[in-house]
């Protein structure tokens, strides 16, 4: 009798752990899931506790055990639930410990025992079910190694309870007479619970590390005032299309944008305003391009457009279409509408495998140069990027105005 208050003891203790460490270490993410992690430890602390301390064959003890159990169960769907941040009730699912209470105190009465048994085995099988599912609609999220480890916890526990061939480890009827099972038995299965633990514990704070992680990642990829792509991510973008156009031998083009008279909208209605001006050219400019290419602020008042596999005169049309749209739509600033115009320096032709970005931008930006010399609000085009002079033979400049 003492080994398996030992072994309680065990789980008891990984289960203080388990919560110590979330204290500790998973404090930011409490409210995404792993407060409520902390609180099934804490049960199974509990309910660890109840098999040490509760005397042999007492039948009371298996039926809180069993509440305790369908407890942990509830938290741990509710875990799952925050961190997909869905609105749950508590009470929902607190359900099934609610009912597992009447069901067990009446298997204490001898007669109806084992189809109520049954019964209550069959609400945990549900709610076992329920967190299967909750893990399953996961998995979209590509959630990497934490969300792989809930899964073997969850995968790791079915099979050994399947293994054991007793159901919820804590039913009554082990618990009523805890010496008629062999000592490796309660090995195994305390082993089973000190593992499963781990896996969820450790799964868990992984899985909402990684989360933020990657969050963070993207938020580093963004412009915080248009939310667009930000100047690291275009040029890697652009890195990443002008090695495939070259080794595709496909076209590529790059346009750059520059909202015209920009200070002035500034200096006239205040830098507020001007970052209102800012966000409005971002959405029209968005709604304006192809779900395949990459727009984003390149800095200031200057927007990039790269399209992979794009050819001058797709480009030329793409850019006047823009122009219009800009200088056509209109933003209100302070109850007055604004209208705004954008000049186009672009690129758009053949480039090699191992082109630099920045000569690509050195053309945008020189033909940009011109845009603004022929009077703004137009498009003027490189067709190809700067060769020696003896080497070039079609002009190198295309100008147009929407
Ligand atoms: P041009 O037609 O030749 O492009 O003239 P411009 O006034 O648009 O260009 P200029 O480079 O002289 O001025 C750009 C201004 O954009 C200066 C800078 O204060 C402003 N600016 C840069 N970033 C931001 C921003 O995030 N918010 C606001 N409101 N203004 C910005
Ligand atoms: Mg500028
Ligand atoms: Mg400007």
């Amino acid at each position: 009798m003492v080994s398996v208050a030992l072994m309680w003891l065990m789980v008891g203790m990984t289960a203080l752990s388990a919560v110590t460490s979330i204290v500790v270490l998973g404090r930011k993410g409490w409210r995404k899931g792993l407060g409520a992690v902390a609180l099934a430890m804490l049960l199974v602390g509990l309910l660890a506790a109840v098999q040490m301390l509760s005397p042999p064959a007492a039948r009371w003890s298996g039926l809180l055990v069993s509440c305790l159990f369908s407890a942990v169960l509830g938290c741990l769907v509710m875990a799952l639930r925050q961190f997909r941040q869905l609105d749950t009730d508590w009470r929902w699912l607190m359900l099934a410990p609610a009912a597992v209470l009447p069901l067990g105190s009446l298997t204490l009465g001898a007669e109806l025992a084992p189809v109520l048994l049954y019964a209550m085995h069959a609400v945990f099988a549900i709610q076992l079910g329920w967190l299967a599912l909750e893990l399953w609609r996961m998995r979209a999220l590509r959630l990497g190694t934490g969300y792989r480890m809930l899964c073997v916890a969850l995968g790791v526990f079915l099979a050994g309870v399947l293994y054991l061939q007793c159901g919820p480890s804590q039913g009554l009827p082990q618990e009523a007479a805890p010496m008629e099972q062999p000592l490796l038995w309660y090995w195994a299965r305390t082993a089973l619970n000190v593992v499963v633990m781990l896996l969820l514990t450790l799964g868990f704070m992984r899985m909402v590390q990684d989360r933020r992680e990657a969050r963070s990642r993207r938020a580093a990829l963004r412009d915080p005032l248009t939310r667009m792509l930000n100047r690291r991510a275009l040029v890697r973008a652009l890195e990443h299309c002008i090695k495939d156009a070259g080794r595709q031998a496909h076209p590529l083009a790059l346009l750059l944008i520059d909202v015209d008279h920009f200070k002035r909208v500034n200096d006239t209605h205040g830098h507020i305003s001007g970052d209102k001006v800012l966000r409005h050219v971002s959405r029209v400019l968005a709604s304006n391009v192809r779900s395949d290419v990459y727009l984003g602020r390149f800095g200031g008042e200057e927007f990039v457009i790269v399209c992979p596999g794009t050819g001058m005169e797709e480009a030329q049309i793409l850019a006047e279409r823009l122009i219009l749209a800009v200088r056509s739509s209109s933003v209100l600033i302070k109850g007055h509408a604004l209208q705004v115009t954008v000049s186009i320096g672009g690129f758009a032709g053949a480039v090699g495998a191992h082109t630099p970005w920045e000569t690509l931008l050195e053309a945008a930006d020189s033909a940009m140069y011109r845009a603004k010399a022929s009077g703004r609000n137009c498009v003027v085009m490189h067709r190809q990027l700067p060769v020696p002079p003896a080497e070039s033979s079609t002009p190198l400049w295309r100008e147009s105005r929407a």
